[in-house]
């Protein structure tokens, strides 16, 4: 439902729950955020059903990711597949906690790619449609370590079917989002020496006004220096800039 990505400098969890906070009137039930701190080899990942305070209440108890992790993506979940509970919040990750993914829409071909990650012995944690994005692109950057993070996310959107945001971090790259689009809007933020991607601009308009509309089939690549957008075959992409010049 809502979604929120940053790279940068500032501590990652308060700029991923305030973005939270501006996204609730969208409705939701449940909600979570996941921080990369260098070095650790594994996302971490707090969720919780309910109102953002159950969420609020979860991370005050690990109060480590306030202080190092300057990277991470946060989400609101409106459930369409599995029950609205704290083990199918989003974000969700692979097996080594490597991949996170944050989604929202529906992938519609998601029972066979179940099927297909658990005949090859992938145990799946949750029920939702969105889980397997996560296991897809931590076997894609295992399988071609040299390509790269967009590669791999480019290489499993091609196999995804139905309308979807999705919203990556990898462990190994404490500096990157990837995001991806079909369908679903997504719009990223440009700040000074940080990068923000979104549902919509009211999640990161306390940081930056400078924004970019990503448009259909469209990948962006988020660092602290920019943003890259390439389409879903890796050429570069036409990108719409505009200034937000409205108050929310
Ligand atoms: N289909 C996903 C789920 O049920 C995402 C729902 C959403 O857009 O929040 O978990």
């Amino acid at each position: 439902c809502g979604i929120v990505g940053y790279v940068g400098w500032r501590p990652a969890r308060d700029v991923l729950l305030g973005g939270l906070r501006r996204l609730e009137y969208r409705g939701y039930d449940s909600a979570g955020i996941a921080t990369v701190t260098p070095g650790t080899g594994a996302v971490e990942v707090h969720r919780a059903a309910g109102p953002l305070d159950n969420l609020v209440r979860v991370t005050d108890a690990h109060p480590e990711t306030d202080t190092v992790a300057r990277t991470g993506t946060g989400h609101t979940r409106w459930a369409t597949h599995g029950a609205p509970t704290d083990r199918n919040a989003h974000p969700h990750r692979d097996t080594t906690g490597r991949v996170a993914v944050i989604h929202n829409g529906i992938i519609e071909n998601f029972a066979a790619l179940r099927a297909e990650l658990e005949d090859a012995g992938v145990e799946l944690a949750s029920d939702t449609d969105t889980e397997v994005a996560a296991h897809l692109v931590a076997r894609a950057l295992d399988d071609d370590p040299a390509a790269g993070f967009t590669a791999a996310v480019r290489r499993v959107v091609n196999r995804l079917e139905g309308a979807f945001t999705l919203v990556f971090t990898d462990a190994q790259r404490p500096d990157e989002i990837v995001a991806a689009r079909r369908s679903s809007p997504l719009v990223v933020g440009i700040g000074d020496g940080e990068t923000f991607v979104a549902s919509d601009v009211a999640a990161f308009i306390d940081h930056t006004r400078d924004a970019v509309e990503l448009g259909q089939d469209q990948i962006v690549t988020l660092t602290r220096e920019g943003a890259v957008v390439t389409d879903f075959h890796g050429d570069l992409a036409p990108t719409r800039p505009f200034h937000v010049d409205w108050d929310i």
